[in-house]
């Protein structure tokens, strides 16, 4: 059976499980253990902390796992990032007390950075040629300046919100994270095929949400117009209302251009648009 590690809670959590559900793999939350079979889907989910996530992986007692970057790449175990998800993003940055005179990262050398993340942080410092002492804290790296015990910290930003409250500012932003799906790359052909069905459908489920299903009643005469605005994926559909000279066309828009199209086609003469929720989109 098809084993996949998840966080048991925390901030991965929740939008693990959800995007399990949303490519249709049931999970039964009522009866969570520490290991659970899907009741629809030939997969298992192991229970777990973040950190030992990668770990899990790399030795074979889960064959895959959804966790942050971040973990992957701090851990520095051997797995395979086979999906970005999406969600759960930050950065890890370096931060500085608010009145620090920095002028670069240079500004670093001699210096005591405090940090839960002393991997990524060391291959930084190498790749700048900068010589600083690594505090390892595993909690609340965001006091460390305050209490004496370094001069800046490198920590996981999202908003900033918490650097500001502690008297910081971000002065370099070195490492982009987002949940990933990861494999040892040790699966059996019929494991293989499962996580190709999981991959077919996050795929799928990633196109739907950024796309917008668009409905609108357009004169006859913009038809060609409205087309040149809507490519969709073959071409957009296009119905006769029982008005003359007015049909009722239908496409599928990027939501990033979505207001754009819609101020297009309102000028070519496009009543009454609609904009929906995809469910789905099978390519
Ligand atoms: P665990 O108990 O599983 O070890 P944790 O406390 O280490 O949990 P969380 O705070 O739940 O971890 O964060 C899990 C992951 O969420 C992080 O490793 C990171 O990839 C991602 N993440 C996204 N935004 C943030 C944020 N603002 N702060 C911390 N992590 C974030
Ligand atoms: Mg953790």
């Amino acid at each position: 059976m098809l084993r996949l590690a998840i966080q048991s809670k925390g901030r991965l959590n929740e939008e693990s499980t959800a995007l399990l559900r949303e490519i249709g793999i049931d999970i039964d939350e009522s009866r969570r253990k520490f290991l659970a079979q899907a009741p629809n889907f030939p997969l298992e989910l192991l229970y777990m902390r973040d950190d030992d996530i990668p770990q899990v992986v790399a030795s074979g007692t889960a064959a895959l796992g959804i966790v942050g970057l971040n973990e992957v790449a701090e851990r520095g175990f051997d797995v395979q990032v086979v999906a970005k998800l999406g969600f759960g993003g930050c950065r890890i940055s370096l931060a500085v007390p608010k009145g620090a005179d920095y002028d670069g990262p240079q500004w670093f050398a001699g210096k005591r950075i405090a940090t839960s993340y002393p991997r990524i942080l060391r291959g930084w410092l190498q790749e700048q040629g900068i010589e600083a002492r690594i505090e390892v804290i595993t909690g609340s790296v965001e006091i460390a300046p305050a209490a004496d015990i370094a001069d800046a910290i490198f920590d996981i930003v999202s908003s900033g919100g918490t650097l500001v409250s502690n008297g910081l500012r971000e002065v370099e932003k070195v490492f982009f994270s987002e949940a990933v799906l990861i494999s040892n790359g040790q699966l059996g052909p019929e494991d293989q095929a499962v996580l190709d069905e999981m991959l077919f459908r996050i795929g799928s489920a990633q196109i739907s949400r950024r796309k917008k299903y668009i409905l609108m009643n357009l004169p006859q005469a913009s038809v060609e117009e409205a087309c040149r605005i809507l490519p969709a994926m073959r071409s957009p559909t296009v119905m006769p209302l029982a008005a003359e000279g007015w049909c009722s066309m239908h496409s599928v828009v990027d939501e990033a251009d979505l207001w754009d199209k819609i101020r297009q086609l309102k000028a070519i003469g496009a009543e009454g648009i609609l904009v929906l929720n995809i469910d789905k989109i099978i390519p």
